[in-house]
């Protein structure tokens, strides 16, 4: 199998920490601001440089392609995005972007040519964290959000993301109405502690967890801390603790099959040291790959609160406000991902994920998949965010000789 040159991929990511680069070595790219200009531009030269064409979508996307002895053949799509969260790290999203350009680039040292082109996207606004919502990029691309939406969507400053995108000029003119590529592939860190801890070097993503979102309601009685006998109380305090821990039992006879529940927010009324709580609000968010698991733990949910009103004497409603089905990527691509592993003699293992990601929207519309790699503890949204110089290659061996199947 033929191998990437990585000593010039971790110069790559070198290079662009320096955008937005803070104190603690990470670095603070937020989306259309001079810093992502910055590294566009970079992003841009470099493509250039090595002949490849580039194309800017309205939204800012940036696609590079290295063209291919049939042009009329429906493209690769390979990519990820360029920009961080604040006090975000050096990998995020833009080792995704680089691994792809070093593969075109590694494909050029080679002297091939693929017959399918190969379209390098660098995605806008994945983060999210200064323009809502996050993976915008993506969703003006696949339809699922309008461009004239996106344009209107604002800071916190009232700036919108027209202005900006026209600021440092990436309001684009080209038009991808018509494009459906033949494949697309992102790879990522993992952003989670599973692979490092396991000593796995691939994560062959299968897929992406489904969500329910569940907010809680339980009404008692408020009344006076000191006069209320405890065996006379309605106390709707101790029915959300009681409610807690039973949804974390729940959530930890998950763990085997990457169930995973959570109690985010909680709110007590009237929330005073003295009174007995009348009223909880509390959220609960439940995530799972398996549909009928999702479906299962409702049911227990509902089963559970159940059996707590009747024993302290609340009221209770639960009102679900997420429903987000679980995501499967390409079967068909998973298979070859984990055969190209085991060629280049690399550890690999089935990996679901947990967090949201460009590659979901394109699922939909496109035969797709994802690649993770380690990364230290599990850190990711953090300055410290690392990883090692074999994981960089690794990944980036990966990446390129899926391209090279799928491009040939
Ligand atoms: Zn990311």
């Amino acid at each position: 199998m033929r191998k990437i040159n990585n000593e010039r991929l971790l110069k790559l990511l070198d290079d662009f920490a320096q955008f937005g680069k803070t104190e603690n070595n990470g670095v603070t790219r937020l989306a259309l601001s001079n810093e992502d200009k910055l590294a566009r531009d970079y992003f841009i030269q470099l493509s250039r440089q090595a002949d490849f064409s580039v194309k800017v979508d309205p939204i800012g996307n940036i696609f590079v392609r290295r063209e291919g002895k049939y042009p009329k053949l429906s493209p690769i799509l390979v990519g990820s995005h360029g920009d961080s969260q604040p006090l975000g790290g050096r990998y995020d999203g833009i080792y995704g972007v680089l691994a792809g350009l070093e593969a075109l680039l590694s494909l050029n040292d080679y002297q091939i040519e693929t017959e399918r082109p190969i379209d390098l996207v660098m995605w806008t606004n994945e983060e999210g964290s200064r323009f809502s919502p996050a993976m915008m990029g993506s969703a003006v691309f696949t339809g699922k959000l309008s461009i004239e939406e996106a344009f209107r969507k604002q800071d916190k400053n009232g700036i919108t993301v027209e202005s900006e995108l026209e600021r440092i000029g990436y309001l684009g003119k080209d038009d991808f109405l018509n494009y459906r590529p033949y494949a697309a592939l992102e790879i990522h860190i993992e952003q989670g502690p599973i692979l490092e801890r396991n000593h796995t070097d691939i994560g062959v993503v299968s897929g992406a967890l489904g969500q329910n979102w569940y907010q809680i309601q339980l009404d008692g009685l408020a009344s006076h801390a000191g006069t209320t006998p405890m065996n006379m109380r309605k106390d709707a305090g101790i029915g959300m603790a009681e409610a807690m821990m039973e949804f974390n039992k729940l959530g930890m006879k998950e763990i085997k099959h990457q169930g995973r529940v959570t109690i985010g927010s909680i709110q007590l009324t009237p929330n005073s040291p003295n009174v007995i709580p009348g009223r909880a609000n509390f959220t609960l968010e439940i995530r799972h790959p398996d549909q009928q698991s999702l479906n299962r733990l409702d049911k227990e949910i509902y089963k559970i609160v159940n059996n707590i009103s009747n024993k302290y004497q609340l009221d209770a409603q639960i009102k679900q406000v997420v429903n987000l089905p679980p995501l499967v990527f390409n079967s068909d691509l998973l298979r070859i991902i984990r055969q190209i592993a085991d060629k280049l003699g690399y550890s690999r293992e089935d990996i679901v994920s947990g967090a949201g990601h460009d590659s979901c929207h394109l699922n939909n519309e496109m035969p797709t998949a994802m690649i993770f790699i380690p990364c230290i503890d599990g850190l990711s949204h953090n300055e410290q965010e690392n990883i090692t110089d074999e994981w960089c290659e690794k990944g980036g061996n990966i990446l390129f000789n899926m391209l090279l199947k799928l491009a040939s």
